[in-house]
């Protein structure tokens, strides 16, 4: 048979798919086998393509404006003949270019590397169990079990499809999720429908289904289209885009001081390469030419600082945007409180238990359920009817929810496993968080002589009449669950639901729920002929209430210290659950997120509000119970309009789109789906809400530091563009040369910044209101700092300087470069703080400062120092007495900080 003839995998049933990939649909590949094949065919990876695409990044460094600039001055000193200078500049420019680009580069590998630790796993059964394995060890041939939110990590046959619906658009650009099934179809089925098949890269929306895989990597469908798909960009901070704005700015302002030192040259008559050598001058000192290299450096580095904190930060704006939320918007379940849960209370009809700690006996056991009938289905209906499994080892796996269901029904000697094996699952409509409930179908033994004693009894006499049959059992929140059922079993008797037996029913989940306690609702029914169960719309109706299982789960003991920092910092806590609203409230108030008389706003609430009306709610909403994810979305939107920055969490595939809609989406790093983690911005590691508020505390910290590097080194320039315009005003020659200039921005200037990075947190952070998003970069009091500290160096550098030039002296202008390098060295480590005094703050708390101040003032002295630097940048020997001056220069500079410090500090005093 020649190759084109095989039928392809769609074509084939599974077991044919699975015999010519050797491999076994329910034991899966043997572990060796797997391995064998992994080494064979190299990991389940798309080409490893750089994705962050260093050419570009370094292109990017020689469009820059102010590199341009730089080139344009390059070009005119050999123009005017000063070859050196020419040459010197231009391997400023290449060397800055290269450094600009290293950093940028290594910042960006940084947060691919952040991002791949987001990396999707897959279940796959091997040797007939199955394991959590990164995706990318996925191997032809194994079988992998795929749930709702799960990427498909490799082109696959399905052997089951339970309610299967697949988001294809990354693959066929198809929006609408396609139906899937298992049956065999026509060989000649395009791509797109090829409902047999599920392919890497998509996503299941809903369901739960088992693929045999058939293809991995590139060899996968997606390895096709690829190229198409690579466009992780990486694009740039709105901070970074700001910044780019203030340094075109600059230039232009740059720009204009030119034509008018120009023209004033001009009118006195100066030479044309006087006058172009001070245009050049000008502008280069215009320029911080380190700045946005140091901007991006420190980002990635509170990325750094945000992953120990258990937030990954998968893209970048996420650090600075953090810093300005203002709402955070959290799930309840695992994020405020600890995702263990217990059951702790049975009720049914007429009766309650509440059950003895675990360990203990009391009521408990076997023996407690004989002649009680209904208690027993109650707990063999909440363990069948859940996903949750007891691995070799006896622990159990699965969604705590449902584990708590297996305990229970395992403490009255109702073990899933046994259960199973006389009603074995045939069938399920899987939960969702819309529906809030999941059902499961199970097959009775068709012959009567079969059923073993105890499930006649589990069953009730009336039920075992039909042996053959099915049996369903549902179970989840009370209120939509009432709605499916007509009749309750009352101590083994089937009564008709009326309206006594619903308030019955309500009354008791709402007084569980008010004691914190989750509850979820349990019913049954039974089809004596297996063709009359009907299709999954129809289901989930005609049931017969069993009763309640209360469970509960504690609240995170380190969440209620979270909650006291976020109120002190201005960020309100918001809780979104699917929970009941007395349940959510009742956990609410226990972790001091609300008052005593709290109420929650439920999903119904919202249904009948407009959006402004719902605007208005919001804002004084700290609770929202029985939500659906659409109700986030929502929620989200109009905390958005009423101007707040919003974080909201989320785990399921609904939560995508709320979590693309917030200012950071961010996705639970445990319980999270792949399709909310693709589309968040932070991935919570440990699922803690904690973690959210010390992220909120980085990012703060990161912003904060970034301002402060920015006004040192805007005061630099500032001063450096005065004074080059003083000087011809002065009649004086030109003050600096373009290469000492470029000299104090880019060493003396950057150096240090790179330490402000690590500034620690200035106390009382999370102690004043978030920073507005787009606030200034230069802080409160925007330009008036800065000039005032610009027009200090000035003064404090040019004054002293002009009076040696007037006396003649050589030196006078080596004295200018190095007091100003001096001077803004000392006042780095005044900038630290806008509040605090330096002494306070302490001279050597942060390190790093002190070395890399340490290391640019040996630099400063060699350049004098040394002869060959001392000609390059033509500078004169200095005497002791010029040192004492320029050191004298220095520490006054640092006073004029620190006084000016005080002062606002006690007028802010004075006016509050
Ligand atoms: P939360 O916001 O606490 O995470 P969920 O969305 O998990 O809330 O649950 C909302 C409601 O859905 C619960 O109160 C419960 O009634 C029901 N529910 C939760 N998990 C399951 C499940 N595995 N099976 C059936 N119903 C469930
Ligand atoms: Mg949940």
């Amino acid at each position: 048979m020649s190759e084109d003839r095989v039928p392809p995998w769609h074509a084939l049933v599974p077991e044919t798919v699975a015999e010519r990939l050797g491999t076994d649909p329910v034991r899966g590949l043997e572990a060796t086998e797997a391995q064998r094949r992994l080494k064979i065919h190299g990991p389940n990876e798309l080409d490893p393509d750089d994705p962050v695409r260093p050419w570009r990044i370094l292109l990017a460094q020689f469009t820059a404006p102010m590199v341009l600039l730089l080139a344009g001055a390059g070009v005119l000193s050999a123009a005017l003949g000063d070859v050196p200078e020419a040459l010197v500049i231009f391997l400023v420019v290449v060397l800055n270019a290269w450094i600009g680009f290293r950093q940028e580069h290594r910042a960006e590998r940084a947060m691919a590397a952040l991002q791949e630790m987001a990396t999707p796993m897959a279940t796959v059964v091997r040797g007939g169990t199955s394991h959590e394995i990164p995706a990318r060890e996925v191997v032809t041939g194994d079988v992998v079990q795929l749930g709702a939110g799960a990427r498909v990590p490799g082109d696959g046959r399905l052997v089951s499809a339970h309610a299967v619906r697949v988001d294809e658009a990354a693959l066929t650009g198809e929006s609408v999720p396609v139906d899937k099934q298992v049956s065999a179809l026509h060989p000649g089925a395009p791509l797109a429908e090829r409902t047999s098949m599920v392919y890497a890269g998509t996503s299941l929306v809903a369901g739960r289904a088992t693929m045999v895989t058939t293809a991995t990597g590139m060899e996968a469908e997606l390895g096709r289209v690829a190229g198409l798909l690579r466009d992780a960009e990486v694009g740039r901070t709105p901070l970074q885009q700001r910044l780019d704005v203030l340094v075109r700015r600059l230039a232009l302002a740059a720009g204009a001081i030119v034509v008018v030192v120009m023209g004033l040259g001009a009118a006195r008559g100066e030479p044309i390469d006087t006058l172009l050598l001070t245009a050049v001058s000008v502008a280069v000192a215009a320029i911080p030419e380190s700045l946005p290299a140091v901007v991006t450096v420190t980002l990635a580095l509170g990325a750094g600082r945000m992953q120990r904190r258990r937030s990954l930060i998968r893209r970048l704006y996420a650090v600075e945007t953090l810093g300005s939320v203002t709402t955070i918007c959290s799930d309840k379940t695992g994020t405020l409180t600890q995702n263990e849960m217990t059951v702790v209370v049975l009720d049914m009809a007429g009766e309650r238990h509440d059950l003895p700690e675990p360990g203990s006996n009391g009521d408990v056991g076997p023996a407690a359920l004989r002649g009680r009938p209904t208690l027993r289905l109650l707990l063999a209906g909440g363990a069948l009817c859940s996903d949750a499994t007891r691995s070799d080892d006896g622990t159990l796996l699965g969604d705590p929810t449902e584990t708590a269901l297996v305990a229970v029904a395992d403490r009255y000697g109702l073990p899933k496993a046994q259960l199973e094996e006389v009603t074995p699952r045939v069938g399920e409509l899987p939960f969702d968080s819309e529906r809030k409930r999941m059902t499961t179908v199970h097959a009775l033994p068709t012959d009567t002589a079969a059923v073993p004693g105890w499930l006649s009894e589990l069953l009730g006499v009336e039920h075992l009449t039909a042996p053959g049959g099915r049996l369903t059992f549902t179970k989840g929140a009370l209120d939509g669950l009432l709605a499916c059922c007509d009749t309750v079993d009352v101590g083994g008797e089937l009564v008709e639901l009326d309206e006594s037996l619903r308030e019955r029913a309500l009354a008791a989940a709402a007084q569980l729920a008010r004691e914190g306690v989750r509850v979820l609702g349990v019913a049954m029914r039974v089809y004596p002929d297996p063709l009359q169960v009907p299709d999954d719309e129809h289901v989930e109706s005609g049931l017969t209430l069993l009763g309640l299982e209360g469970m509960t789960d504690p609240a995170r003991p380190e969440v209620r210290d979270a909650i006291a920092v976020c109120r002190a910092a201005g960020v309100k806590p918001i809780m979104i659950t699917g929970d009941h609203p007395l349940t959510a409230t009742a956990i609410a108030r226990d972790l001091g997120l609300v008052g005593g008389g709290a109420t929650a706003a439920t999903g119904a609430d919202l249904e009948r509000l407009d959006d402004a009306a719902l605007a208005q709610l919001a804002a004084t909403t700290s609770v929202y119970a029985r939500v659906s994810p659409e109700d986030k979305l929502r929620i989200v939107g109009a905390l958005q309009r009423e101007g707040e920055v919003v974080a909201m969490t989320g785990d399921g595939v609904n939560d995508a789109p709320a979590l693309k809609q917030a200012d950071i989406g961010i996705a639970m790093g445990i319980t999270g789906t792949d399709v909310a983690k693709d589309a968040s911005d932070m991935v919570l590691q440990d699922d803690n809400f904690a973690s959210i508020v010390a992220a909120v505390g980085e990012g703060r910290v990161v912003f904060d530091n970034i301002r402060k590097f920015i006004r040192n080194i805007l005061s630099g320039n500032l001063a450096e563009v005065a004074i080059m315009v003083l000087g011809p005003l002065m009649a004086m020659p030109l003050p600096l040369v373009p290469l000492q200039i470029l000299w104090l921005n880019l060493v003396t200037d950057g150096l240090p910044a790179m330490a402000f990075a690590v500034e620690p947190a200035e106390r009382g952070v999370m102690e004043r209101p978030p920073t507005p998003l787009g606030a200034s970069l230069l802080g409160r009091d925007r330009g008036r700092r800065l000039i005032t500290r610009g027009a200090a160096l000035t003064v404090l550098t040019f004054v002293p300087t002009f009076v040696l030039w007037q006396a003649d002296d050589e030196a006078w202008q080596t004295v200018l470069f190095t007091s100003i390098a001096f001077a803004e060295l000392a006042g780095s480590f005044g900038m630290r703080s806008e509040r605090v005094p330096l002494a306070r703050l302490g001279v050597f708390s942060n390190r790093l400062l002190v070395v890399a101040v340490a290391a640019t003032l040996v630099l400063q002295v060699l350049l004098v120092v040394l002869a060959p630097a001392r000609d390059l940048l033509d500078l004169e020997p200095l005497t002791s007495g010029h040192w004492l001056l320029i050191v004298a220069i220095a520490f006054a500079y640092l006073a004029v900080i620190e006084a000016d410090k005080a002062i606002s500090a006690r007028r802010r005093y004075t006016a509050s």
